[in-house]
C-alpha cells in the first residue's frame, strides 16, 4: 500500500546507533521511513517491524553502500517507486578507523572519505531532483570536523570537515526549495565509541561540561528539529550538540 499523504524521510546508516534513533524520532512524528543500511540486515528488519508496530507509518529497508553510485541510484529508484517523493534526507552513515599516524594506510584513508564525504555527495546528487519544495537535508558531521584534537582520526576528521563545507555549498545550490544543514555531535553512546579504551573514555568524559556522552536520541531530536517547520529559517549552518566543552 502506498501512503502518499505522509512526509517521507530517507536516513542513511539507520540500522544502528544515531541513525536508528533518527528513524524512530521521525516515525513518532508521523513520517514514512526509509532505513538504509549496509551489513546489519537483521537490525534493519527488526527496526522496521518495531516502527510499523508502534506507529501508523510505513517503513522500507534498503541495503545499499552509499559510497557506490550505482547502489545509490538503485536505492533512490526503489524509494521513488514506493513513495514518489522525498521530504527529508538525513546523511548519517559514517565510519571511523582510528590508528596512530604511522599505521594509517592510503586505502583506509580513502575508504573513510568515500563513505563519509563522497557518499554524502552521491546521495545528495541523486536525490536532489526528487526533493519536494520545502524539503530539507541534514548531514551528520562531528565536532571532530570543527575542532582538531585527535591525530589518530585525522582521516575521519578531514571527512567531517568536508561534510560541513559540502553542506554550505549544497545550501546555496539547492536554495530556496531545500534547506541544507549539518549537525556536529560530540561523543555519543553508540558502537562507534564503544571500542575505545576505558581510560580514554574517562578522560574524554572529563572534558564535557555535562560530564557524560550524548544518548543517540539527543542527537535525533536536533535532527528532527532541523527538518521541522520550527527551523524554517535555519539554513546552511552547523549545530554543535556536544554537551559543552570545559
Ligand atoms: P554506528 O553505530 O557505527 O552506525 C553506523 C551506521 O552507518 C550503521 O547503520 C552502518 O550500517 C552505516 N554504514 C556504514 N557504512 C555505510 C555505507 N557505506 N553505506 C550505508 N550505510 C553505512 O555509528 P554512529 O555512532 O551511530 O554514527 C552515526 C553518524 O554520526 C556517523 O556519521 C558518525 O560519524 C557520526 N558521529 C558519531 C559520533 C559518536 O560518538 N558515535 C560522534 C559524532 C558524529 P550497517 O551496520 O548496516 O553496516
Amino acid at each position: 500500500m502506498i501512503i502518499v499523504n505522509k512526509k517521507v524521510v530517507l536516513i542513511t546508516g539507520a540500522s544502528r546507533g544515531i541513525g536508528r534513533s533518527i528513524a524512530i524520532e521521525f516515525a513518532k512524528n508521523n513520517y514514512n521511513i526509509i532505513i538504509n543500511y549496509l551489513n546489519s540486515h537483521e537490525a534493519a528488519k527488526n527496526l522496521k517491524e518495531e516502527i510499523e508496530k508502534k506507529y501508523q507509518v510505513e517503513c522500507l529497508t534498503i541495503k545499499a553502500d552509499i559510497s557506490k553510485e550505482e547502489e545509490v541510484e538503485k536505492m533512490i529508484k526503489k524509494v521513488i517507486d514506493k513513495f514518489s517523493k522525498v521530504d527529508v534526507l538525513v546523511n548519517n552513515a559514517g565510519i571511523a578507523i582510528d590508528t596512530i599516524f604511522m599505521d594509517k594506510t592510503i586505502d583506509n584513508f580513502k575508504k573513510i572519505l568515500d563513505t563519509n564525504l563522497i557518499g554524502t555527495f552521491i546521495v545528495c546528487k541523486h536525490i536532489a531532483k526528487y526533493l519536494n519544495d520545502n524539503s530539507s537535508i541534514i548531514n551528520i558531521s562531528s565536532t571532530n570536523g570543527i575542532d582538531t584534537n585527535y591525530p589518530y582520526s585525522m582521516d575521519y576528521d578531514a571527512s567531517k570537515a568536508g561534510v560541513i563545507n559540502l553542506t554550505k555549498n549544497l545550501a546555496i545550490e539547492l536554495a530556496p526549495h531545500t534547506r541544507v544543514n549539518s549537525v556536529a555531535p560530540g561523543w555519543v553512546e553508540t558502537d562507534m565509541s564503544k571500542t575505545l579504551d576505558n581510560s580514554f573514555l574517562k578522560n574524554e568524559t572529563n572534558k564535557i561540561l555535562l560530564n557524560r556522552f550524548a544518548k543517540p536520541e539527543e542527537i535525533a531530536k536536533v535532527v528532527y528539529f532541523l527538518a521541522s517547520d520550527s527551523a524554517s529559517y535555519i539554513n546552511g549552518t552547523v549545530i554543535r550538540v556536544d554537551g559543552g566543552k570545559k
